[in-house]
Parts: structure tokens; C-alpha cells; sequence
């Protein structure tokens, strides 16, 4: 151990968090987080984590977004975390409901359906509003306007390593539209004819679907079938361009007017992650392979020792998800033609 901290001497000494990072260079960028109010300290763990680990040094901007008025307790804690300004935003009713035309003892059937199947989450409307709307309105949002790149962060998760550089900037230099962590497959259970829909989509939009895509991800069979796959959206880093754009908004209205969030349960999991795997070009799509994270029940932890101790990460990376079995992260390694970490093997179990 000793040897490695003198061998990593130098670069111990050249981090620490003295010193803001000049506005000029910072991106146009947030930090955004959908929360309710009983999540006050779930969040709090959170904001601690990235303020300690990222935004110290950098000052980012924080919205806070809620269906519900956020309370003055939530605002006033939260606030005094934030290093940036923190800005609290309510969500349009019309964006967080029922569509007028959905058939109601349609909906009320299949959710029963899910229920029955213990589809984790299978009855709750609220869920299905949320995915909706990190699907189809969170970019959409006016406190969200003034900004181009956003990094979802949850309550409740944590971050196991320093962030020594702007993920933001890392982004926009490296010509990056989506960033991710871990990858996973989704409950069939919830996405029955999502991919159909998806289908039928692009063959109404081949125009959509660029020839460099990383639709391997999603599809292993040439677009027969979706093999569940998709990036881990409680975290993302991103281009909000790409939401924003003519491709995701038809995309999402195509999605929304088949019903699919209600009837069924589609996740913005899968959504996002078949939109950037088909609309955009693979080398769009990054894997942050040395942020140490973690979300129930899964973490991210960088089994490549150099990162480890460069970054000051705090999580057993024996523990790591990303190269065990139920990750697709070894998939896009192979579609990517990125090196996997020394003892990666192991972990396939
Ligand atoms: P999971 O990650 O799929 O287990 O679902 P979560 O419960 O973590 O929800 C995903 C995100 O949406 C989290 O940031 C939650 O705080 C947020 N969220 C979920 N349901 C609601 C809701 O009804 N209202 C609000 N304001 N946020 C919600
Ligand atoms: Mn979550």
C-alpha cells in the first residue's frame, strides 16, 4: 500500500478541494434531481455525496423538481447543501396525469395484472407518471430551459470516488451526448410491446436511424427482438439536445400514443436507452467506467486499481456489478471494442 501511495504521491497532492473552478470554464450544465418530500434525507445523503466527491469544486447548479409543492423544510435543508443555486421547480398537473383518452378499466385490468405477477412497482399510478415523465417532460421543464447538459442524481444513492475532472466538459471535448454507469436487463413483465412500438416507429422514420448506431446493445438478432438491455437511468449525464430534439419528441409521441406507460409499466430506463442506442452514433454513448456508484441494489465500483486509488474510492470493488452476470456493461465493452479491467473474468459467475 505504502508503495502505491508513493507511487500515486503526486497526483494525491495535486487534487484536494481548494479552489472553484472558474465559471467561464464550466459547461452550461445542471444537476437534476425528481424528488418527493419524504425523501428530504435520502436526498440530503446524496447531495453530500456529490457535493463532496464532484460539485465542491465546481458550483454546478441543482433543480429540484416535484409533482407537489416542495416543502420550506425540504428547500431550506437541501439549499444549504447545494455549492451551486439550488432552484425548485413544480411539475405541470397536465404533465404528471392521466391522459384524457385512456380507457380506464383497460388501465385498472393490467395494472391488477402486474400486481398479480408481483411486478415490483406493477401497482402504483405514481410510478408510472414518473416514468413518463423522465421519458417525455423533464427536459421540457422552464427551470431546465436556461441549461443543455444535466446529471441525474437520485436520493439515496452514493458516489464511491472522487470526480477529479468535469464530467460536463469530459462530454462536450469528447463529442459525448449520453452517459451512463451500469447496465442491466429490464422485467419483461413491464415493457411487453414496447419493442414492437419501437418497430413500428422506425420503420415509419428509417431517416432516424443512423448507419453507426449501437443498436448491438439493444438487439442481438438485427432488431427481431430487444434483448432488455439498457443503461441504469437513475444516472445519467447529458446532452438535453437530444431530448429536445425532432427524432426523441416524435419518438416519445409515438411511445406516449400507444399508451404503453399505463397499460403496460415502460420504464424511461428502456426508453432512453433504445432511443440513444438507435437515434444516436455509438461513439455518442459513454460508459463513466471510473465513477464508483451505487443504487439499491447494484453498485459500480472501478476494479482497475490505478482508477481505484486515483480517485479515492470507498466501495469493495470485489463487489463491483458491472462485470457480473446480470450486467449488459461486458456486452457494450464487446460492441465498443473497449479493454475490460484486469480480473474481470472472475466476476462473471
Ligand atoms: P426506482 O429507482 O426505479 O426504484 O424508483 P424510485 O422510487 O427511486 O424513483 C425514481 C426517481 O423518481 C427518484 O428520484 C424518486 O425520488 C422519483 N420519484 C418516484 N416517484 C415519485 C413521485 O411520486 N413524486 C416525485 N416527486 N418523485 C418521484
Ligand atoms: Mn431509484
Amino acid at each position: 500500500l505504502k508503495s502505491l501511495y508513493e507511487q500515486y504521491q503526486d497526483k494525491f497532492e495535486s487534487f484536494g478541494y481548494s479552489g472553484a473552478v472558474a465559471e467561464e470554464t464550466r459547461a452550461n450544465a445542471t444537476i437534476v434531481s425528481l424528488v418527493r418530500n419524504e425523501e428530504l434525507w435520502k436526498m440530503v445523503d446524496s447531495i453530500r455525496d456529490v457535493e463532496d466527491r464532484f460539485n465542491g469544486k465546481y458550483h454546478y447548479d441543482w433543480v429540484f423538481l416535484n409533482e407537489e409543492e416542495f416543502t420550506d423544510e425540504f428547500k431550506r435543508v437541501t439549499a444549504n447543501l447545494v455549492s451551486g443555486e439550488a432552484k425548485y421547480g413544480k411539475i405541470p398537473r397536465s404533465e404528471w396525469s392521466f391522459p384524457d383518452d385512456l380507457d380506464i378499466p383497460k388501465y385498472e385490468q393490467s395494472k391488477q395484472k402486474l400486481v398479480d405477477d408481483n411486478v415490483i412497482y406493477g401497482g402504483l399510478d405514481s410510478y408510472r407518471h414518473m416514468c413518463r415523465y423522465n421519458s417525455g417532460f423533464f427536459y421540457k421543464h422552464p427551470l431546465l430551459q436556461d441549461y443543455q447538459w444535466y446529471w441525474r442524481v437520485e436520493p439515496n444513492i452514493k458516489i464511491y470516488c472522487d470526480v477529479n475532472y468535469d464530467p460536463f466538459t469530459f462530454m462536450i471535448e469528447n463529442n459525448k451526448t449520453y452517459g451512463f454507469v451500469m447496465a442491466l436487463k429490464e422485467f419483461e413483465a413491464t415493457i411487453p410491446t414496447l419493442w414492437k412500438t419501437t418497430k413500428e416507429f422506425i420503420q415509419q422514420h428509417p431517416e432516424y436511424v443512423p448507419e453507426n448506431n449501437l443498436q448491438q446493445f439493444v438487439s442481438r438478432d438485427g432488431l427481431r427482438t430487444y434483448n432488455l438491455c439498457h443503461f441504469w437511468s437513475n444516472f445519467e449525464i447529458a446532452n438535453m439536445d437530444f431530448f429536445r430534439s425532432q427524432t426523441y419528441e416524435d419518438y416519445f409521441q409515438y411511445l406516449d400514443s400507444k399508451k404503453g406507460f399505463f397499460y403496460e409499466r415502460w420504464g424511461d430506463a428502456p426508453v432512453h436507452s433504445i432511443a440513444a442506442s438507435l437515434f444516436l452514433e455509438k461513439d455518442q454513448i459513454h460508459l463513466f467506467n471510473d465513477f464508483g456508484y451505487y443504487h439499491n441494489p447494484y453498485g459500480a465500483c472501478p476494479m482497475n486499481q490505478e482508477i481505484f486509488i486515483e480517485n479515492r474510492c470507498s466501495c469493495d470493488y470485489t463487489k463491483d456489478f458491472t462485470f457480473s452476470l446480470h450486467s449488459c456493461a461486458p456486452l457494450y465493452y464487446d460492441i465498443q471494442k473497449l479493454e475490460k479491467p484486469e480480473g474481470w473474468r472472475k466476476k462473471v459467475r
